[in-house]
């Protein structure tokens, strides 16, 4: 390891900048925020640090070169001007008066370096590819402050309030190590991020009662949407349910991939369901739902889609109120946002389509939707599940009242690399999808919009 990472307490304490511009000021936001006493020298200081100075008193400003005598009582120096033989002349000082220099751009200068860094604070991560490639440095702060929730921060500040009460409960240092590692795969610790701040007060309180008379911690089920099939159309919420989740409930329309940002030992248990064939029912399920989030585990009944589209989300919902259990529903982007997207189609659109219905031909006790609510000219109608009766849907529609030349589209594997569209009216398109054998899963689009499209997919099977 060629440095050593610290992280430093420079609050109230003089720091140096040499330098007027704009690379200058950036630092001197980030000494400041860290609550510094920042000295800047430059001949020429720029309008930017100037209006700084005029707002902050902990910013003062030495219009003029630098000279060693600045650096007298500073505990750390930045060089940041475009001359390098002053940002050497502030590097040699630094050293002769024993503190640190960072060199804005010169490793060789430098005796610390700034990681890129994610800020929660008090929970804040640094990091740095030793000078080496501080692109990659940045991407690597990206992805880590995608997966970590806005309000991490509250969940440290929250954590280290009560660790005095957990101390005064729990004696064994072994024994509270597990307290706080439950903790954070508990509901509270969710509740926390969701802002939900007196119910994961009360949730702490009764976690804690528990550990001190022995039970088991209170698990809590997700029902999340995985989105249309693209794993990149995940939420970040759902994301973080998946990364952590001791249990995934799945079903048959979930991308592999998204499965893969599971955690390595988390219990998969595949619930697909499919037309005509043999699946799990909807009971056992739930009973599965109930059941793992009883025992004490983050159970995540990950969805295609929005769980609350066509999805049954619904009832399982209501299994875990029966059951008194805690809860959560993350929505997802649900097939028909997915497709339209990938096809370029807007499902509304102020001068053609005004009205937008998500409906399907398949009803528990196969009743007909209402057609003529649906053949609207202004009307987008989108159909989930249309494949088998697609025949039926498109004839009926026209039987309502909708134009035979009404233009429709069936895209099948939207947003996925399988993605594959025909294009139609709703006279031909039924024909059209079956000599191209679109199978499920697969969505109908039907209304004035149905003949746009600027971004076709390479696929697509056109007329
Ligand atoms: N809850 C889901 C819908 C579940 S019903 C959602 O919000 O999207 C299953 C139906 O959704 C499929 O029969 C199909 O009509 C549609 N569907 C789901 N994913 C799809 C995809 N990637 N491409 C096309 N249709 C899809």
């Amino acid at each position: 390891m060629d440095y050593f990472p610290l992280f430093a307490r420079i609050k109230n304490s003089p720091c140096l900048v040499a330098g007027g511009g704009s690379v200058a000021e950036r630092k001197v936001r980030q000494l400041l925020r860290a609550g510094a006493e920042v000295t800047v020298c430059a001949p020429d200081i720029k309008p930017g640090l100037r209006l700084l100075a005029a707002n902050n008193n902990r910013l003062h400003l030495c219009e003029r070169e630098f000279a060693a005598a600045d650096l007298d009582g500073a505990i750390f120096s930045i060089a940041a001007t475009n001359d390098d033989a002053v940002n050497r002349q502030v590097a040699a000082a630094a050293k002769t008066a024993g503190i640190l220099c960072n060199v804005v751009d010169n490793r060789e200068l430098s005796t610390a370096i700034l990681p890129a860094v994610v800020d929660r604070s008090p929970l804040i991560v640094a990091v740095s590819s030793s000078g080496e490639s501080p692109v990659l440095a940045t991407r690597i702060r990206q992805r880590i402050e995608k997966d970590l929730a806005p309000r991490t921060g509250e969940l440290a500040l929250f954590m280290g309030r009560l660790r005095d009460r957990v101390k005064s409960v729990i004696a064994h240092p072994d024994a509270r190590r597990n307290f706080w590692q439950s903790l954070l795969g508990s509901p509270v610790a969710q509740l926390i991020l969701d802002s939900r701040v007196a119910e994961a007060e009360a949730g702490f309180t009764e976690l804690l009662d528990r550990a001190q008379s022995g039970e088991e911690s209170s698990g809590m089920g997700f029902i999340v949407g995985a989105g249309p099939g693209d794993p990149e159309l995940l939420t970040l919420k759902a994301l973080r349910i998946i990364n952590s989740a001791d249990v995934i409930l799945y079903d048959r329309l979930i991308n592999k991939e998204i499965l893969s940002y599971a955690r390595k030992d988390a219990e998969f248990i595949y619930v697909g369901k499919q037309a005509g064939k043999p699946s799990t029912d909807q009971e056992d399920i739930n009973a599965l739902l109930v059941e793992h989030v009883r025992k004490g585990q983050r159970v995540c009944r990950l969805k295609g889609g929005d769980p609350f589209v066509f999805g049954r989300g619904g009832e399982e919902l209501e299994a875990l109120l029966a059951a008194g259990l805690p809860w959560q529903v993350i929505p997802g982007i649900t097939a028909a946002s997915g497709c339209a997207a990938t096809a370029g189609i807007p499902l509304t659109h102020r001068d053609t389509a005004r009205t937008l219905t998500y409906t399907t031909a398949h009803h528990r006790d196969d009743s007909e939707p209402d057609w003529s609510s649906l053949a609207g000219e202004q009307q987008t109608a989108v159909f989930y599940m249309p494949v088998k009766k697609l025949e039926q849907i498109c004839g009926s529609l026209i039987k309502a009242g909708r134009k035979a030349d009404c233009p429709a589209v069936i895209i099948e594997n939207g947003s996925t690399e399988q993605q594959r569209l025909v294009r139609g009216t709703l006279k031909d398109l039924p024909e059209l999808a079956r000599n191209a054998t679109i199978s499920s899963p697969a969505l109908l689009i039907v209304g004035n919009v149905a003949a746009r499209g600027l971004n076709q997919p390479s696929t697509e099977l056109s007329r």
